[in-house]
């Protein structure tokens, strides 16, 4: 693969699907992740490993991992809420594992029913099973910072707090932390604050990445502001899917198609081909009738001429 300068991470299979009701067959999320893989797209988070119990939808993760694994070149990420779902993404060969801490502590009770001392004490056990296994093996493991701009049932989440939460879980032993906007609330000044606060902490190289939503119709504008600080990872999910129960008619992640969009119009290379990437639409609206999809570029198309001085790139000076 020719190098990237900006790595859009597809959360799709695992945000998307876990926030709605249908329940994707496992063929359709595997011809959804081949396709994407096809497409150039360089990272998949491919599911989540609760019990299928709590989330049905993700019953199939660690086979799903383990087909995802199969693809060259692709990186297989999983999301991990505790000791034993890393002992099972370790098993199925996730490339990468995010734990996910609700800085709003009354957010963290009530989804994963921890406190963060709990959760902290789930991040030392797995830090020390990953550190048990050979070099080669051991996936990467980022400490997912959400809630972090503000909570649906705290409301405000103070920056001291999610600095600290930073500060902690790479003494733990994270090998990197994550922004997430998990309810919306994220605003360009406010993200590109937090990232200099954790920054200025952990050190440039342990925040690359950010999680954002666009409940509120500012995903894209903040995503411009985190790059802008120097951010090179970005999660996205096909056609916003999942929505935001709390805003209906709003899209849950960013659309991965706009983000795909903007970026290799401004001429940041993705190595994804759009014209591939907005044709595997059409996988995920025949696995999930009735279900919406969102985004702008799908529905109006590319721009006339685009692409034709090559790409990546357009409207990009000669
Ligand atoms: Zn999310």
């Amino acid at each position: 693969m020719s190098a990237i300068d900006i790595l859009v991470s597809e959360v799709g299979p695992r945000d998307g699907l876990q926030s709605i009701k249908s329940i994707m067959p496992t063929e359709a999320k595997k011809a959804w992740i081949r396709a994407e893989a096809a497409a150039g797209v360089p990272e998949i988070e491919v599911g989540s490993f609760v019990p299928p119990k709590l989330l049905p939808q993700m019953a199939d993760t660690a086979e799903i991992v383990e087909y995802a694994g199969s693809i060259p070149g692709l990186a297989v990420a999983a999301l991990v809420p505790n000791f034993k779902g890393a002992e099972n993404a370790i098993k199925a060969g996730a490339h990468k594992l995010t734990l996910p801490l609700s800085v709003s502590e009354t957010h963290s009770q009530a989804n994963l029913k921890k406190t963060h001392e709990q959760v902290y004490e789930e991040v030392r056990k797995i830090v020390e099973l990953l550190n048990s296994l050979p070099e080669d093996q051991r996936p990467e493991f980022e400490g997912g910072l959400s809630t972090a701009f503000g909570c649906t049932l705290e409301g405000k989440v103070p920056e001291k707090k999610v600095v600290e939460a930073a500060i902690k879980l790479m003494e733990l032993g994270c090998d990197e932390v994550g922004l997430a906007d998990t309810t919306g609330y994220a605003n360009p000044a406010q993200l590109r604050r937090l990232i200099k606060l954790i920054r200025a902490e952990v050190g440039n190289d342990k925040l690359t990445g950010v999680h954002m939503h666009n409940t509120r119709g500012l995903g894209l504008a903040n995503v411009l502001a985190a790059l802008e600080e120097g951010i090179t990872t970005v999660d996205s999910s096909l056609g916003g899917l999942g929505g935001c129960p709390f805003a209906p008619g709003a899209s849950g992640n960013i659309v991965t198609e706009d983000l795909v969009f903007m970026l290799d119009s401004m001429g940041l290379k993705t190595g994804i081909d759009l014209d591939k990437l907005l044709q595997i639409r059409d996988i995920v609206v025949d696995a999930l009738p009735g279900e919406d999809m969102y985004g702008f570029t799908p529905d109006s198309g590319l721009p006339k001429g685009y692409g034709e001085n090559g790409k990546p790139g357009w409207g990009v000076a000669a």
